[in-house]
């Protein structure tokens, strides 16, 4: 069957909410054992009590992106559970949307370390394991239109997204001998508790009209995009940057 992933175990991070916790429902959907991992461990537990009631299989473990130590525990978890892990979604992420002058050093740091640093700790840890298990792997990186399409108060976001494009790409070139892909998927616009509260500022009403589509997505567009990179159907595919956003990076400024 194209796009399944009967077999595999995926584990997805920032699965406690938005995306993540989507993706981790599409995954258990396609037939994958699925690790939900975040730092909220009670809202992955309600998250996999539906899944499982669903008919999925998911186990939650308890994951703070930007610690290493965290990472390895988790996965140790994971691993302990389920077995080998051979699909990873680097799905958590933060905003602290201001101005360049009205940022702090914290405020940088945590967008760069959430966003940038974490995606890379995750696919080194979940690289080593892939490379000594002998499996083959994938591992897909949420960037997003940022990474190319600008807007004010997201410098630390939009360099962190552009950076794991490009780091997304140089990891692909190492782990392709090892038959690992790295793939980056680019959302535009979504309605989720990331940027709710911005969808109803007048910045935000602006943004929507650009987009040609003249809507944001809906988070089923983003499932066919998903499983495409992390499943077989995408054997080929390794340091691609899928765009899925209605044409946004088309548009004009
Ligand atoms: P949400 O705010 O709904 O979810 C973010 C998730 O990240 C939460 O589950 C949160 O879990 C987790 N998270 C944050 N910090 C950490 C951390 N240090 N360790 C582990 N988990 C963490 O946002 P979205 O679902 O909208 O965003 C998901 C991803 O998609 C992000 O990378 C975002 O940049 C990207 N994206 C979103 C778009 C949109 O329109 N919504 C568009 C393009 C990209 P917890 O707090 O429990 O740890």
């Amino acid at each position: 069957k194209p796009f399944s992933l009967e077999g595999k175990v995926a584990l997805v991070t920032g699965a406690s909410s938005g995306f993540g916790l989507h993706f981790a429902h599409v995954l258990a959907q396609a037939g994958a054992k699925v690790v939900l991992a975040a730092r909220r461990t009670e809202k992955l537990l309600a998250a996999c009590d539906d899944i499982i009631t669903n008919g999925g299989q998911a186990h939650a473990v308890t994951m703070d992106v930007t610690d290493s130590g965290s990472i390895r525990a988790a996965f140790d978890e994971a691993e302990a559970y389920f077995g080998p892990i051979n699909v990873v979604i680097n799905n958590a992420g933060i905003t602290i949307p201001k101005l360049l002058l009205d940022l702090s050093d914290d405020d940088w740091d945590n967008v760069i370390d959430t966003n940038l640093n974490g995606v890379a700790y995750v696919t080194r840890e979940a690289g080593a394991r892939m490379v000594k298990a002998g499996i083959q792997g994938s591992i897909v990186n949420i960037s997003s239109i940022t990474a190319e399409r600008l807007q004010k108060c997201l410098t630390s976001y939009s360099a962190a997204k552009a950076a794991v494009v490009q780091f997304t790409k140089a990891a692909a070139l190492e782990f392709a001998r090892h038959n690992i892909r790295v793939n980056a998927l680019c959302p535009g616009y979504f309605n989720t508790p990331l940027n709710s509260e911005w969808f109803k500022t007048e910045d935000g009403q602006a943004l929507i009209k650009r987009v040609p589509t003249r809507r944001i997505g809906e988070l089923h567009e983003l499932n066919g995009p998903l499983l495409l990179l992390a499943s077989d159907a995408g054997s080929l595919m390794t340091g691609s940057a899928v765009t899925v956003d209605g044409g946004h990076v088309l548009s004009e400024l």
